[in-house]
C-alpha cells in the first residue's frame, strides 16, 4: 500500500484528516482462507494528529475466499473490519506502528494485522454443514451419502476386501481343494 504524507498533520496537533485506501494487500493467507490478491482492501481511514503521533481510526472492506473445514466446498464471504491503532512518532516497546523516518504513514501493517485477526480459522459453508462422511466421502449436504448400516468401523475394511476379491472359477475341483482333500 502506499505511504500516505502526514507531514501537515503533525505540524498542527488535533487536526485530522480522512483518506480512502483502496489496493491489494498480497500474501493475506491461513490454512483455510485468504484475500485472493486481485481483490483490493478498501480502507476510509480517519488520521488524527496526537502528541505520540497520527491516531488511525476506521474501517476496512474486503473479501475473503474460504474452504469450508468440514466440506471444503469454497465460498467467499466480504468482511467489514473496524480498527483503532496509534503510529507512534518516537515509538517506545508499546507501541506496535511506528512513522516512516520521513514522516509518511504506510497503512499496510496495521491493515495487514486487523484483517488477519478476523480471518475465520475454522470457516463454515453454513453454520449447519454436514460435512462429508468418513466413510464414502460424499457431501452430507448434497445427500451424497446413502448411509451405513454397518457401524463397527473394523467391518468396512473386511467389506472393501471383499468387493475385491474375484468371483470363484467355474471349473472344480481346484488343484486346492484336490489336496485338501487326498491328505
Ligand atoms: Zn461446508
Ligand atoms: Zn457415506
Amino acid at each position: 500500500m502506499r505511504a500516505i504524507d502526514v507531514r501537515d498533520l503533525l505540524e498542527t496537533p488535533g487536526s485530522s484528516r480522512t483518506v480512502h485506501v483502496e489496493e491489494p494487500v498480497p500474501g493475506l493467507r491461513t490454512e483455510l482462507a485468504d484475500v485472493p490478491e486481485d481483490t483490493p482492501i478498501a480502507a476510509d481511514l480517519t488520521l488524527e494528529s496526537v502528541v505520540e503521533g497520527i491516531f488511525v481510526r476506521g474501517s476496512l472492506e474486503g473479501r475473503f475466499a474460504m474452504r469450508c473445514a468440514r466440506c471444503l466446498k469454497t465460498f467467499e464471504r466480504d468482511f467489514d473490519v473496524e480498527m483503532t491503532e496509534l503510529v507512534a512518532r518516537e515509538p517506545g516497546p508499546d507501541d506496535d506502528y511506528a512513522l516512516e523516518p520521513d514522516l509518511t504513514l504506510d497503512p499496510e501493517p496495521i491493515v495487514r494485522d486487523a484483517v488477519v485477526l478476523e480471518m475465520p480459522f475454522s470457516p463454515l459453508c453454513r453454520p449447519d454443514c454436514l460435512g462429508l462422511c468418513e466413510i464414502c466421502g460424499g457431501d452430507r449436504n448434497l445427500g451424497e451419502c446413502p448411509g451405513h448400516e454397518i457401524t463397527d468401523p473394523r467391518w468396512d475394511a473386511l467389506d472393501v476386501l471383499l468387493q475385491h476379491l474375484e468371483p470363484p472359477p467355474d471349473e472344480e475341483p481346484s488343484d486346492d481343494d484336490e489336496r485338501t482333500t487326498t491328505r
